[in-house]
């Protein structure tokens, strides 16, 4: 199945901000485009703000809530906001996304930190979520959702990805008519990526495979389905990588001559001193199994959990 990720609209360059302009961000529409599906999402727009128009701001009424308003001509768009959001939501439940791309600071669609006020007008901070994001965020609490800012981090861009090729694999085992046996499959390729995450919840995840032929195979698909999306979620730590780089270097076993495993080795080390990129030892050790002919680590999703022209991966903290 094809990726599929939602974008806010101004992201992709097109000319729906409030002031006429757009917010394109290279990486979705030079990079990401090419390897996924974008689906756009204009909140303003498709509710029926004409473009240009006034900008709105987020008013917190003393009672908690939330309205959406134009402050120069007082005009309350809170129900309009609220029902496209529902209605937008329920709509893109019938065309699954494996991640969405949110635009920053936005009443709409801020993830977060979005810019509150008032109603006297004084400012209560960054505080708030835009309308559109807080429904979608509710509605699909294991989606991988980032704000374009953030992707220019390596780590969080890396996090993402992994999250979101991860997500579309499974969403491709589910729509496939899966068995026991394929299930078992998909989690045994994916087991150094989920031990990079949570022991815990990769360690559950694995039981809940050993039982899959003891109950129904529904059952099982929805509780793996969630353990594997929660830990995921759980971010990739430099010290869990070192340790799945060694155990993958194990399985080369005594077939590697003595320099070979020194330079592979020290290339763990220099991840683990943050002098190497994640990336270098991965290569070599995926060049190693490929000239070794070793099928059980060349399958390990780890090796490669998205396509590789998405970032250079840089590993955990
Ligand atoms: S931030 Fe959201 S609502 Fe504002 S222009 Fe971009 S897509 Fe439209």
């Amino acid at each position: 199945m094809p990726v599929r990720v939602g974008t806010s609209s101004c992201l992709l360059g097109n000319r729906v901000r409030y002031d006429g302009g757009h917010a394109r961000a290279r990486y979705l529409t030079d990079t990401l485009a090419h390897h996924a599906e974008l689906v756009t999402v204009c909140p303003e727009v498709e509710m029926g703000m004409p473009t240009p128009r006034p900008s709105v701001r987020i008013v917190e009424e003393p009672a908690g809530t939330d309205r959406l308003v134009d402050p120069k001509s007082g005009e309350d768009w809170t129900a309009r906001a609220e029902e496209h959001a529902r209605s937008r939501v329920a709509a893109l439940a019938e065309e699954p996304l494996d991640g969405f791309v949110l635009k920053k600071d936005s009443p709409s669609c801020g993830m977060e930190r979005v810019k509150a006020w008032m109603g006297d007008g004084r400012s209560r901070g960054k505080k708030a979520v835009g309308f559109f994001a807080r429904a979608l965020l509710e509605a699909f609490p294991d989606l991988p959702v980032e704000e374009d800012g953030r992707l220019n981090d390596p780590l969080l861009r890396e996090s993402f990805l992994e999250r979101v090729w991860s997500r579309n694999r499974w969403r491709s085992l589910r729509a496939s008519d899966p068995t026991p046996a394929r299930l078992v499959q998909f989690h045994t390729a994916h087991k150094i990526l989920l031990s990079t995450h949570d022991d815990a919840l990769y360690r559950e995840a694995g039981r809940v495979v050993a039982g899959a032929g003891k109950r129904s195979l529904e059952a099982t698909l929805d509780e793996y389905g969630a353990l594997f999306q929660a830990c995921l979620r759980r971010p990739a730590g430099r010290g869990r990588h070192v340790n799945a780089l060694q155990h993958l270097l194990g399985h080369l076993g005594q077939a590697l001559p003595g320099p070979e495993r020194q330079r592979i080795s020290e290339a763990i080390e220099e991840y683990r001193a943050g002098t190497l990129p994640l990336m270098a030892p991965v290569s070599l050790l995926r060049f190693l199994f490929t000239q070794h002919g070793l099928d059980w680590p060349l399958a390990q999703v780890y090796l490669a959990p998205f396509p590789k022209e998405l970032a250079v991966r840089s590993g955990g903290q």
